[in-house]
């Protein structure tokens, strides 16, 4: 459904050039959750933000259903959008405090036309149902839901087009960890019942094998290593994916006290000064010589595991 072949994303930052995205390639297939993994900062939600074209990229294609994103002209870009997607990490920010969750939801609908009027209110009903929410909720403000039920109005927005492709851009990070599983729980139902397509962006590791088919993970622009949710939790291979779950708890204290956590020491070396070799290299405890030269290919090491690192075999 979607390619993304070579893309890099600058920023202007004070008259330096900010290296968001440097040179990143991965594809989504229809109904699939990819997700998206990384320290903040690392790119993710750019990536997100390209894949709708809402950044201009700076180079390479977003190729969505054979067709190249960039190339759309203004008709294009509008049906785009009705197919494409957001729902936005901070459910209370993303939704506007005067309007009620049935002006908040109706809004795309004005904008593109999708529902006649007089069925207007039955479709607000049914979003309101999808998502898990009363139909009383559909009177009400921002303000008086808790954090959960307001991302559910968001999700419900997102919804609204019929759309069938969903960035999820840390949906669940702003949420009480007992909300969080909740939330993922809705997205994976909602996927099964309306065939979505979702990129899903995250930080926290453990939500992310729950919900994905794949996952990539991202560090300083780079996607680093990318495979299926199973192989990589059960085989990582790049050492910063080594690290990432390496640092995720495990609730049985015997395990816990065993395992071996691998502690990144180094600096991130700044987006406006990348370096030549690996982006890794001043964190990565196999570090070489050629790592701090030569930036790593991404290679296949297993059918569908790739990852860019010269230590890998
Ligand atoms: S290429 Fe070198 S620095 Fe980069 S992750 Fe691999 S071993 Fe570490």
């Amino acid at each position: 459904m979607i390619e993304v072949k070579n893309l890099r994303k600058e920023f202007n930052v004070q008259g330096k050039q900010l290296v968001a995205i440097r040179d990143i390639s991965f594809t989504i297939s229809k109904g699939e959750t990819l997700g998206l993994v990384g320290e903040s900062g690392c790119g993710k939600s750019t990536t997100g933000r390209c894949l709708l074209r809402l950044e201009e990229i700076t180079s390479g294609e977003v190729v969505y259903e054979n067709k190249n994103l960039i190339s759309f002209n203004r008709q294009e870009l509008f049906s785009f959008r009705r197919n494409a997607q957001i729902i936005f990490q901070d459910p209370y920010s993303s939704l506007n405090p005067r309007m009620t969750a049935a002006d908040i939801i109706r809004e795309p609908l004005h904008i593109h036309r999708v529902v006649p009027k007089n069925g207007m209110e039955n479709y607000l009903k049914e979003l309101t149902r999808m998502v898990g929410l009363s139909e009383s909720a559909l009177g009400r403000f921002p303000h008086e839901f808790s954090g959960g039920q307001r991302q559910r109005i968001g999700i419900a927005r997102a919804l609204a087009l019929k759309p069938q492709f969903i960035v999820c851009d840390e949906p669940i990070s702003a949420l009480d960890v007992s909300v969080q599983a909740q939330i993922v729980n809705l997205l994976k139902n909602l996927q099964k019942e309306l065939g979505l397509t979702y990129l899903f962006i995250a930080h926290d590791l453990a939500m992310v094998k729950y919900i994905s088919d794949r996952v990539a993970v991202m560090y300083l622009g780079n996607i680093v290593e990318i495979a299926s949710a199973e192989e990589l939790y059960s085989n990582p291979l790049h050492p910063y994916t080594q690290a990432l779950l390496s640092a995720i708890p495990i609730p049985d204290p015997l395990l816990e006290r065993k395992r071996r956590r691998v502690a990144l020491k180094g600096e991130v070396p700044s987006p406006l000064a990348m370096p030549k070799g690996c982006p890794f290299a001043s964190r990565c405890p196999h570090a070489t010589p050629l790592c701090q030269e030569v930036a790593p290919e991404h290679r296949e090491i297993a059918p569908g595991h790739f990852a860019a690192c010269h230590w890998v075999k």
